[in-house]
């Protein structure tokens, strides 16, 4: 069997602008795809509308420009592809996978066991609406024990999906596709072969692959590489006020992020101009020199 030629992709979420953190994941997923030959594309995951902040997605794409990005075609956004999310759901609806739920929040924080990113639903509107409410999310029934998979970087994971997951949403009831559909929706619909992005995604995985199975997709290779955290033990993002990047210092913080990802750039080049570090980092990415550690503190 020919192996499907290498496709990688970024996708930034535009809660607000490029900072160290997200640049980590930007630089591993290029250098992974441009040292294969393969394509690189950008998906703009601007589906969660209240989250997003104006200008945000322009002032990412400006700073990848910046600092020497080069994508593949155009850019894919999340806003635009409710049809395709809805024929997905609506495959799932035909083959009995998901099920409508009007709970509150509160009625399943009530009686629900915590799981792994917060309540696991237990399941009470599995056999049909419990209670008149118009409003309904869509649930995927999530009928596997454990879910085994490799990740490229981080090695094997076993997760009891069924426990600590439990039936996840797919369309929340303020008519909003969940993450988990869009993704797997447009890494099949762009052709990813290689997924290369933050580990905090790694708990995200099983469910992927999950749905990928339910709609006969090809499953991605997945590498998750370490998050920047802060001093405190938390992910350097948004909400930890990261500082964005700016061009300015493109040079320092391309070395740096190299750095990060397990690559010793010689210090002369942090002197030198981007071309030259991108040259540098082309020849010298290696998936098994990054840190297989899911968070490096920043000195
Ligand atoms: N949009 C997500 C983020 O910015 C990344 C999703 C993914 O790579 O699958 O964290």
């Amino acid at each position: 069997m020919n192996p499907r030629p290498y496709v990688g992709r970024f996708a930034p979420s535009p809660t607000g602008p490029l900072h160290f953190g997200s640049l980590i994941a930007a630089v591993a997923s290029y250098l992974d795809a441009r040292c294969h030959h393969g394509q690189w594309l950008i998906r703009m995951e601007d589906l969660d509308k209240p989250r997003e902040v104006p200008g945000a997605a322009d002032d990412i794409l400006r700073t990848l420009e910046a600092y020497g990005f080069e994508w593949d075609g155009p850019v894919l956004y999340q806003s635009q592809r409710d049809e395709a999310y809805q024929a997905t759901l609506d495959t799932l609806i035909e083959k009995d996978l998901v099920y409508p739920c009007n709970c509150s929040r509160r009625e399943v924080a009530d009686i629900a066991h915590a799981g792994l990113e917060g309540p696991v639903y237990p399941g009470l509107c599995r056999h049909g609406l419990s209670r008149e409410r118009k409003t309904r999310a869509w649930r995927f029934k999530t009928d596997v024990a454990h879910l085994v998979f490799k990740d490229e970087i981080q090695g094997m994971f076993d997760h009891r999906i069924q426990r600590d997951i439990g039936d996840f949403v797919l369309k929340r009831a303020d008519g909003l596709f969940a993450y988990q559909l869009a993704v797997v929706v447009d890494d099949a619909e762009q052709g990813i072969t290689h997924v290369v992005r933050g580990a905090d995604l790694l708990n995200s995985t099983s469910r992927q692959i999950l749905l990928q199975f339910s709609l006969k997709l090809a499953t991605p290779s997945y590498a998750h590489v370490p998050l920047a955290g802060t001093a405190d033990g938390d992910k350097l993002s948004k909400q930890t006020h990261a500082e964005p990047i700016t061009a300015d210092n493109a040079v320092e913080m391309l070395w740096q992020a190299m750095q990060f990802l397990g690559m010793a750039p010689p210090k002369y080049l942090r002197k030198e101009s981007l071309p030259d570090l991108w040259t540098w980092g082309l020849n010298h990415w290696e998936l098994d020199k990054v840190p297989k550690q899911q968070m490096i503190e920043l000195q």
